[in-house]
């Protein structure tokens, strides 16, 4: 596949070190991604970089819901919120971008969760908050300015803020492609679900080698 400067942009997801081996929030193999997307980045003009950002006491970490653990799901009249171990927080090494993409490769660096009361999987609109609403993150706006019209998303994890992402770039009418092999996944074994949602959307499943400048 050839690449189109002037219409393609790349999102590297959550890249942290709380979502690496040793981290938080470790996921499997998210370490093996950073130097391929380190040496993919260069290929695109634009680069965007999302950054989980939480403040302490965040809604996803089940710290904050006393009686419930790490990894299981909570009812919320907004919909469901999957807790976690506390990550991401604000102004701790583990909510740091990994060193391996160094910062003069990234154009923008989108940081997301930063509200309390709302999580946010994707880059482009945060989860349902409390009134139900999904807010936008005002990224789909910024990438069409700059005349993007294909987003390939990478980065972790896949089956949840790199699905989201991606879900959300076809939504926002962008060609949406996943840049497979540069994603490690929490739930390995639920790809087939995953995968039947980039199916439903219209995302491609695309590998990094077969991207060409
Ligand atoms: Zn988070």
């Amino acid at each position: 596949m050839r690449l189109d400067p002037a219409r393609d942009a790349l999102l590297v997801v959550d890249l942290q070190h709380d979502f690496l081996p040793g981290g938080a929030l470790a996921v499997p193999g998210g370490d093996e991604v950073v130097a391929p997307i380190a040496r993919l980045a260069p290929a695109f003009p634009t680069v965007v970089a999302t950054q989980d950002f939480h403040p302490p006491g965040h809604v996803s970490f089940a710290s904050a819901h006393p009686g419930h653990r790490p990894y299981e799901s909570l009812a919320r009249p907004q919909g469901a919120q999957e807790l976690w171990p506390d990550h991401c927080v604000q102004g701790t090494r583990g909510a740091a971008l990994h060193e391996g993409l160094p910062d003069r490769a990234l154009t923008l660096v989108l940081r997301k969760g930063t509200r309390r009361e709302v999580d946010s999987y994707s880059a482009f609109r945060e989860n349902a908050g409390p009134d139900g609403r999904r807010p936008t993150t005002g990224l789909a706006a910024w990438l069409e300015a700059r005349g993007v019209r294909r987003v390939f998303v990478c980065g972790l994890a896949r089956d949840f803020c790199v699905r989201w992402s991606a879900l959300d770039a076809a939504e926002a009418g962008f060609e949406a492609c996943v840049v497979d092999d540069l994603t490690r996944a929490v739930f390995p074994e639920r790809r087939a679900e995953v995968d039947a949602a980039f199916a439903r959307a219209g995302v491609r499943l695309v590998a990094g080698r077969e991207l060409e400048r």
